[in-house]
């Protein structure tokens, strides 16, 4: 089995303080990690790979050269190799043109391993940009099926069985590979690297795949094939106020409650 697992860096957001006279996030300083959701998904992968020794685990990020980083990380923790896809022509690029660049490195990755690839992993959505746009548009652009938020899975005779996280429980989804998956939360959590395996992931060479490797329309990447205009940037302002309701007994809270609406005549 092949599986191309996306990542993505993105900083540690539990480090990004703000700046509050200014308005904006102090990024400086803040450390570059692998998304959560998409450590998930490489953990899953492994696994697989543990389960069968012959499964192949490829990584793939787009971005600048710091992203390298994130890319020895994956391949400390049990990924087999590690793509990078940048090139000047994808700055500016939405998540409509990200994903599209995603799509054309899958298959420039298929044809330099020599196997398409059985299952596409994403995690369900990144901590900075949050939309949780990529996986699905990915899926759409190979015209592949896919599953969202999968917390658990199983692959076996050509199908993908996958327990997922919804608003009402857990849904169980199954589909024919190949397939696109997008992981939330695991059950386990990701493994460690060791000394030996950090040492090895530094020694690996990692290719960079640019524009032009992957063949791709200039018009449809960038700002030029990005559709979404950021207009305003800004931290929102916290709410100020608000009423307490700490009475003796939960009876004399709610007719205090119900008497302070009455009073602002919204009752
Ligand atoms: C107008 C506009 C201009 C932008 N310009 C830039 C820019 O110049 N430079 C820039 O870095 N960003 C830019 N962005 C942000 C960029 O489009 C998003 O970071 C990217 O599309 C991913 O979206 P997301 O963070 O919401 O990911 P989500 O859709 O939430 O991510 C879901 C999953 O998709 C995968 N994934 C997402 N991004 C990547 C990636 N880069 N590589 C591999 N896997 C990935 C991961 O598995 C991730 O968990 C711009 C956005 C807009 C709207």
């Amino acid at each position: 089995m092949n599986i191309l697992v996306c990542i993505k860096q993105v900083p540690d957001i539990e480090k990004i303080k703000v700046d509050s006279a200014k308005k904006v996030m102090i990024m400086e300083g803040v450390p570059l990690i692998v998304n959560q959701y998409d450590t998930y998904a490489l953990e899953t992968a492994v696994r697989i790979k543990d389960a069968d020794p012959s499964t192949k685990v490829v990584v793939v990020t787009m971005g600048s050269a710091q992203t390298k980083d994130a890319l020895k990380s994956c391949l400390s923790v049990g990924a087999d190799k590690a793509y990078m896809v940048s090139d000047e022509a994808f700055n500016n690029s939405d998540t409509l043109a990200a994903s599209v660049v995603l799509g054309a490195a899958a298959k420039a990755i298929e044809a330099r391993e020599g196997a398409a690839f059985d299952m596409i992993m994403c995690g369900k959505q990144a901590a900075d940009g949050d939309t949780g746009h990529v996986g699905p548009q990915l899926a759409e652009f190979l015209n592949y099926p896919q599953i969202t938020s999968a917390m658990e899975l199983t692959v076996e005779g050509g199908k993908i069985k996958a327990n997922c996280q919804s608003d009402d429980g857990v849904n169980v989804i199954a589909a024919e590979l190949p397939v696109v998956v997008t992981m939330s939360q695991t059950p386990y959590e990701p493994r460690y690297a060791s000394v030996k395996t950090k040492m090895a992931a530094n020694r690996a060479e990692i290719p960079v795949l640019t524009a032009a490797d992957l063949g791709i329309d200039a018009a449809r990447v960038g700002a030029g094939g990005s559709p979404t205009k950021e207009i305003r940037e800004y931290v929102p302002e916290r709410k100020k106020g608000g009423v307490k309701i700490e009475e003796e007994t939960a009876e004399e809270s709610v007719a205090k409650l119900v008497a302070l609406l009455s009073d602002a005549g919204v009752l």
